[in-house]
């Protein structure tokens, strides 16, 4: 085994300071043994999208090495980038289609499969027509595999009810970019971190989630002219360890926060009016909306002190240039949209957008959930068209050679926590699940497994592993993942980077795209002249045919070849031939995707979700400048109470992603971070006589779980539980944090609220209690030592 460093202990490794606004290179490596060849691709387990090779020996995966010529990551990967391979290794890998017979999932051929899900599918048409057949997919497919899939549910089948598991992660970041510019895509480039004086990160802890991009920051902090950092956060994380203002409001109150920054700005005119009226629109809006939030205010709902808010105003104040970045902590809470759009507005009134050192990143959560989005396997239209656009459809209807009527516009897209609401009330019979695992990652678990196993229910699941969800379905479809198969992925700041296949998959799996292409033919879907829907069969011809589908559109790829993505760094869409190279910065010119005939929405109320009828849009058609728009505050749909005394929140560990299906098999990465637990303040571990290590009882009014206990960093009343852990190698005991949380979503987004949910804890062990303390080890290690993990 050969590493340049213990990405374990040591997870952002050396630093190299910046020279000249220069990013240096550092190429981190690990590999079991040494490679013979190299085959380029990208990771695949944070939206970052760090560029590397895979080293191959004897057709086998042997480590990874990062790509220095790539600009995403010059070279660095981190802890999970650096282990989380090894899962393709793993010996518990699906290699056989299942069908469940008398109760129990048996061995088939995937003819047997195939013919079986086609046959299904017939019959729900026949008496129910498509609207019976729901697809719920993922953040980690290719962008060929999702562009298939979208064409097949919305050309081939023509059913509303399709959604990746995007909609828990990044729907907030897409609906914020439609609200202020028109369209998803982020305006900047990472190379905006190289040169920005002030960087702001809101409910996102980059430094766990990003580690690579945190290396970036952590070097400029090292090198000259290091940036002020601000950080809004209810837990002290490490990232607001670094932070030059750590602001850490109550749970929900994101807007009063945000709002109350607005308000200074514009109070104390750090603004730029010639900005304002030259590409904005909804100035006077937003300013009467915020002027109720001053410092005093928003101390008393959020609990940021005043002199903080104030000191973080005027750092975004005085700035000329300003990264943001946005995550969960805004995406998955109350307002998500509208606060994720505060953000937007901070860069639009001080005119910080477009230019070099001005980028806002409404980060994802998964490294392909750009392309679900793109494609329209997210439910959205492919291209970024826009649902309400009757010439948009007839577009995609031309490309396809279908009938307009055959995309089902007559109602907005279906979303994944209605999906799962048709699944419970038996209007879809037959949902399609592919590399996801609700059983684990939705809201309210038990709920979910109630659905999921509903009589009447036909689950299929395309998986790798045999997951939670995996082990309720009725046919499992053993699929091929990142490294087995060629594809390409489009991480947050627009890189197209393409993943090429380095080993044959295990068994009998396939890739995503010739499961989708086989059910396309199976199925016998046709184009207006009885040629085949589907009309490519490698991932090439699927990318040559998805370049058509975005020509002229923002995401325009045209210009890009397989040829093109292989052998140096990433590229940047739009690529065309305008754009041969390449686009760093989007809005350069000040103008933004809303003029009515060509914006990806026609915009939200952010209060209610209503949508705005295209005639009302075109009332007021903003033909290219940007929206400002802002909202008041609202009280979270629960909150503590006498019962349920404590604030849960839920987030991620710096080892794991997901729900840990591919680093849950990495012995390195479950050695560091073994087990879930709770967080809880000194003074609430006081409280409730509760010590380091104490196996903790959290109940919320949907179901309970057993921690351990970890004491301090986090504000008194709130509790932080990670959300990764389920049961596929441990169910000894209730310990998925979504048995706790709650069925609520974002009006505009639609992502479920997994940021606070009102709980109580109890002792259920203490570390002193040697015996029960024992007794819970062995339970564990039983189940344990049933699943084989993987490691070097
Ligand atoms: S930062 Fe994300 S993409 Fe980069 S190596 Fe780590 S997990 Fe992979």
């Amino acid at each position: 085994m050969k590493q340049t460093r213990d990405s374990i202990a040591d997870i952002w490794g050396e630093r190299t300071p910046y020279f000249d606004e220069q990013w240096p290179e550092r190429v981190d490596e690990r590999v079991t043994e040494e490679p013979d060849n190299w085959i380029q691709a990208a990771c695949v387990l944070c939206s970052a999208g760090c560029g590397l090779d895979i080293g191959v020996k004897d057709g086998k995966m042997v480590g990874v090495r990062g790509r220095s010529v790539d600009a995403v990551n010059r070279g660095r990967l981190g802890p999970k980038g650096l282990h989380g391979w090894i899962a393709n290794n793993s010996k518990d890998r699906l290699t056989r289609p299942l069908i469940r017979r008398d109760g129990e999932l048996q061995e088939a051929s995937w003819d047997e499969a195939m013919n079986l899900i086609v046959a299904k599918s017939k019959e729900i048409i026949d008496k129910h027509t498509s609207l019976g057949i729901g697809f719920y997919t993922s953040g980690q497919l290719f962008l060929e595999e999702y562009y298939t899939l979208g064409v097949i549910g919305k050309a081939g089948l023509g059913t509303p009810h399709m959604d990746g598991n995007t909609r828990l992660c990044t729907a907030t970041s897409a609906a914020a970019l439609k609200v202020s510019f028109g369209s998803d895509g982020q305006p900047g480039s990472y190379s905006d971190l190289d040169t920005a004086n002030v960087i702001m990160h809101v409910g996102h802890n980059i430094a766990s989630q990003h580690t690579v991009l945190w290396m970036r920051i952590l070097d400029r902090l090292a090198g000259p002219n290091p940036p002020k950092l601000i950080v809004i956060d209810p837990r002290k994380t490490y990232t607001a360890e670094k932070a030059t203002v750590h602001l850490a409001p109550k749970l929900g109150t994101n807007i009063p926060v945000l709002n109350g920054l607005l308000h200074i700005l514009i109070k104390e005119n750090l603004i730029n009016p010639g900005y304002i009226a030259a590409h904005t629109v909804g100035f006077e809006e937003l300013k009467n909306i915020v002027a109720a939030w001053h410092p005093q205010r928003v101390e008393e709902v959020s609990g940021v002190p005043e002199h903080l808010l104030y000191e973080a105003a005027m750092l975004l104040g005085k700035t000329n240039t300003l990264v943001s970045t946005v995550l969960q902590g805004v995406y998955q809470s109350m307002q998500a949209t509208a606060s994720a759009v505060q953000v937007n507005n901070i860069h639009l009134i001080r005119g910080l957008i477009g230019r070099p050192g001005c980028g806002i990143y409404q980060m994802n959560g998964q490294p392909t959930a750009q392309n679900t989005r793109e494609t329209g396997a997210d439910g959205d239209l492919p291209g970024f068209r826009n649902w309400g656009n009757k010439e948009h459809i007839n577009e995609l209807a031309r490309l396809w050679n279908v009938e307009p009527d055959t995309i089902p516009h007559w109602s907005p897209p279906t979303h994944a926590m209605q999906i799962m609401r048709f699944a419970e009330t038996g209007s879809i019979k037959m949902l399609w699940v592919s590399a996801t695992n609700p059983a684990v990652s939705m809201p309210e678990l038990a709920r979910m497994r109630k659905l999921l196993t509903r009589d009447g229910l036909f689950l299929i699941v395309q998986d790798a592993f045999m997951t939670e969800t995996a082990q309720m379905a009725d046919v499992i479809l053993p699929a091929a993942i990142w490294g087995e198969k060629t594809g390409c992925t489009t991480n947050v700041d627009r890189t197209v980077h393409i993943c090429h296949k380095a080993v044959e998959p295990p068994g009998e799996a396939r890739s995503d795209l010739d499961i989708f292409i086989d059910y396309a033919r199976r199925m016998d879907f046709k184009d207006k002249d009885g040629a085949p829907l589907i009309k490519w069969n490698t991932p090439e011809e699927a990318f040559e045919a998805w370049k058509e589908c975005t020509r002229g559109r923002p995401c325009d790829y045209t210009g890009m070849s397989y040829a093109k993505l292989t052998g140096g760094s990433g590229i940047q869409w739009p690529c065309n031939e305008k754009y041969p190279d390449g686009t760093p910065h989007l809005y350069t010119n000040g103008v933004f995707p809303t003029a009515a005939d060509y914006c990806e929405s026609y915009g939200h109320d952010l209060d209610t979700g209503a949508a705005q009828t295209p005639d009302e849009y075109r009332l007021i058609d903003p033909k290219g400048k940007a929206f400002l728009k802002a909202v008041d505050y609202q009280l979270p749909h629960e909150v503590p109470d006498q019962d349920y005394p404590l604030w849960l929140t839920t987030g991620r560990v710096v080892y794991h992603f997901h729900t840990r299906t591919k680093t849950g098999r990495s012995k390195e990465l479950c050695n560091a971070a073994p087990d879930a637990y709770v967080q809880l303040s000194a003074q609430d571990a006081v409280k409730y006589g509760i010590k380091d290590g104490d196996m903790v009882e959290i109940s919320s009014r949907r179901g309970s779980v057993i921690q351990p206990a970890m004491v301090g960093d986090i504000e008194p009343g709130i509790i932080f539980i990670p959300f990764h852990y389920g049961y596929w190698d441990n169910n000894s005991r209730s310990r998925a944090a979504n048995e706790l949380t709650l069925t609520e979503w974002d009006p505009v987004s639609k992502q479920p609220h997994f940021k606070y949910a009102a709980v109580r804890i109890r002792k259920a062990v203490a570390q002193d209690d040697e015996e029960a303390q024992a007794a819970l080890k062995h339970m564990e290690e039983v189940i344990t030592n049933n699943f084989k993990m993987e490691g070097a």
